[in-house]
């Protein structure tokens, strides 16, 4: 019991000199936020790495996704999926809107294409499906169904920071897609996060959203709230994204051993390379199958916790079952979520989480 705490993640930090040489110019511009010279060089380079045709910063993921929504216009219901973090579906019904559960595919655990169509109705104005996990969704189905109802598609891709599918950046699909900053992703400015989107005159009234709706100084005409990153969170993007690539090669060589060891264990699934996907590496859930394992995910949660070493029940409870929702909503509309849910264990990855870790939390697993 001597071992430190293992946390589930360990934000990404760029070497200190490196930070302090970047915002060092911040003390003779004394400029700290309103889109700084830092944010407009962050949105340059995020555009370039993303392979996306345009990008606004904000000042975390989900005040991106909420005037996402509002920029669409959006009132009525949107189709999403419950087997998400609680901030998707917040968004939703923040900005006005209904959620419609519609259940995951037991693949990848994200939106299952073969039952949007039938939650369609009069008032169905978009999907917003969630790239869990960065796993990538089946975006070409999605796509299809789009068009033929008229609905916009706004992704969660909080996860799926640097994912590529079939050689394109993943912002590219959808209306808009919204990425998150968060310490714990995969790329962090502390707190932040942005959208990507290829309609400009959307970009527009998303940046004006950000900043309370303002159009020059004697001129507001949208009703916006003020969502802005600032200096210091654009600095920590510009250094960490010099990283970026590493890392994942970090990240990559630890999902190896985890897959290595776990993947032929009976009652335990783990998830493979998936097809014409350039994946992230953000998370390693498995899911255990109490019957055949002998024990459950919360044996093995609590076990993990015996030894210091936290995993977490990414996505549990599912958002459809929270206090907040449980009243308007039934889980047993969502059966693969809900059965998911209990069984998911998403285990420690970050790119400096050594390999003896890894084996000694796999050997805790085993027992
Ligand atoms: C982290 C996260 C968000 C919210 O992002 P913040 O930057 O923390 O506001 C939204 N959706 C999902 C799926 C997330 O994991």
């Amino acid at each position: 019991m001597s071992n430190k705490p293992i946390l589930v993640t360990r934000s990404s930090m760029p070497p200190y000199d490196e930070f302090i040489n970047e915002i060092m110019p911040i003390w003779d511009s004394h400029w700290l936020t309103n889109g700084g010279e830092f944010h407009q060089t962050l949105e340059k380079k995020l555009t370039e790495f993303l392979q996306v045709n345009n990008i606004s910063l904000f000042t975390n993921g989900h005040m991106a996704l909420e005037l996402a929504f509002q920029a669409l216009n959006l009132s009525g219901e949107i189709i999403t999926t419950p087997f998400t973090f609680v901030s998707t579906t917040h968004a939703i019904v923040r900005s006005g809107m209904t959620p419609v559960f519609c259940d995951i595919n037991c693949m990848d655990y994200t939106i299952d294409v073969s039952k949007i169509e039938r939650l369609i109705t009069e008032e169905t104005v978009a999907i917003a499906p969630v790239h869990v996990y960065g796993n990538v969704c089946d975006v070409e189905e999605i796509e299809k169904i789009a068009t033929k109802y008229n609905l916009k598609v706004i992704y969660d891709a909080a996860h799926a920071f640097g994912v590529q599918y079939k050689g394109k950046g993943i912002g590219n699909f959808g209306d808009l897609s919204m990425f998150s900053f968060h310490a714990t992703k995969v790329f962090n400015t502390i707190e932040g996060g942005a959208i990507t989107y290829s309609n400009s005159e959307i970009g527009k009234k998303l940046n004006r959203l950000k900043n309370f709706g303002i159009k020059d100084e004697e001129t507001v005409d949208i009703i916006g709230a003020n969502a802005k990153m600032n200096e210091f969170q654009a600095v920590m993007g510009i250094c960490n994204l010099r990283h970026f690539d590493e890392e994942i090669a970090k990240r990559k060589v630890v999902v190896e051993k985890y897959r290595e060891i776990l993947s032929v264990i009976k009652g335990i699934k783990t998830l493979g390379q998936f097809k014409d996907v350039k994946s992230n590496y953000a998370y390693f859930p498995v899911i255990i199958e109490p019957e055949i394992f002998g024990e459950s995910r919360d044996d093995i949660y609590n076990r993990l916790k015996l030894h210091n070493i936290f995993a977490r029940k990414y996505f549990y409870p599912i958002t459809n079952t929270l206090d907040c929702y449980k009243e308007k909503y039934s889980a047993n509309n969502t059966p693969i979520a809900l059965d998911i849910s209990k069984k998911v264990l998403t285990l420690p990855l970050y790119a400096d989480l050594p390999l003896d870790d890894v084996e000694r939390i796999c050997k805790i697993i085993l027992n």
